[in-house]
């Protein structure tokens, strides 16, 4: 079996079979400024935005190629990232016969998803380290095991997954291994997209949504096997990615300056707030962090997010994930918004003394 027949065995009956649906500006895009399009219904006055969107995003495409230094074809782009992940269930998961598989405690959109499209979610915990148990895994694998969720770094933990593991559920899990690499620019590694040429089953969903700043625009980027690409192309809605986040995101991606600086700043401000966090009396524990935000373990997790939104602060009470009670999660701020976090934590109630 050649690499592009693996995935069409995994891909949904009806999404092989599928032709997608096609606009006349498909074929025409190229010359776009010669000539008179009168083929799409769109008001004809010029207002920047009365036409719709390069369907296939090629210039944006083009640019961020270049920056991961992949070729085009190894690329998809969605409304978010979010819109990936819901895409590939979409294409792989057929209702009511495929599982997939996620590694709790994680992002909760796997287990929204898996919901929505009629997929069943096995999980298997991350181990004590927060590492994915390759074996148990493998045990719960099989033929209509589509999907294995790896998100590393792991959104609520911090961590990044366990190269060397990852590595081996590539080579040994039957389906796609989807990594979720929303935090990769905060890691102090690299993320894997160098093994897509290894690996046909590996996809990589990264987003704009983070270190770049620009969760407003939407766009979410994923990095695979050109069979994989070309049936996320077929299901994908015609213009998914607006005219306005195409031409942000191409202006933003050329200023690598400010991605460094503003990562760079986050990732220092993420040790400091390390440092201090762990010295306030109520936080037992600040778990290592490799993303833009620390897990922290708390004495009351509720009592404490009440706490701090009387004063002002929003943080993320993760105490329902698996294995996670008490703990609350703090995205970095500022350096500002940090001060004033600093400065609140020691002022909340010592709830041995209420
Ligand atoms: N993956 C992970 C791990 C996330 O934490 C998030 C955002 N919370 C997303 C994906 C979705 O990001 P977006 O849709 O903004 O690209």
């Amino acid at each position: 079996m050649n690499r592009s027949e693996r995935i069409e065995q995994l891909v949904r009956p009806l999404i092989a079979g599928l032709k997608p649906y096609s606009s006349a500006r498909d074929e025409y895009s190229a010359s776009r400024e010669a000539m008179v399009f009168l083929d799409a219904n769109e008001n004809p006055f010029e207002s920047d935005v009365n036409r719709y969107p390069d369907p296939h995003q090629q210039k944006l495409k083009q640019r961020i190629a270049a920056l991961r230094g992949v070729q085009e074809n190894h690329l998809f782009l969605g409304n978010g990232s979010d819109d990936i992940l819901d895409l590939l269930f979409r294409v792989f998961c057929e209702p009511y016969t495929d599982q997939v598989l996620c590694l709790p405690p994680t992002f909760g959109m796997y287990r929204v998803l898996s919901r929505v499209h009629g997929a069943q979610l096995i999980e298997v915990p991350l181990d004590s380290n927060w590492q994915p148990d390759v074996e148990a895994i493998l045990a719960h694998s099989g033929p209509t095991t589509k999907l294995l969720f790896l998100c590393s770094p792991n959104n609520p933990t911090g961590q990044s997954l366990d190269r060397g593991r990852v590595l081996e559920l590539l080579s040994r899990f039957p389906g796609l291994v989807v990594i979720d690499e929303a935090y990769i620019e905060f890691a102090g590694q690299p993320g894997f997209a160098e093994y897509l040429a290894t690996f046909e089953n590996l996809v990589i969903t990264q987003t704009l949504s983070k270190a770049y700043g620009l969760a407003g625009i939407r766009l979410g980027v994923c990095m695979a096997h050109p069979q994989v690409i070309d049936y996320l192309k077929r299901v994908k809605l015609p213009y998914n990615i607006s005219e306005l986040t195409q031409r942000h995101a191409l202006a933003a991606l050329q200023d690598t300056d400010k991605l460094s600086r503003e990562v760079a700043l986050i990732r220092s401000e993420r040790a400091r707030m390390a440092e201090e966090l762990a010295k306030v009396p109520f936080i037992s524990e600040v778990f290592a962090s490799d993303a833009n935000f620390l897990l922290v373990r708390v004495d009351d997790a509720a009592i404490r997010y009440r706490q701090l939104i009387e004063r002002g602060v929003v943080v993320r009470n993760t105490s329902g994930y698996l294995n996670l009670p008490n703990t609350l999660r703090f995205t970095i701020g500022t350096p500002a918004e940090n001060d004033r976090v600093l400065e609140i934590l020691p002022t909340l109630i010592d709830l041995t003394s209420v």
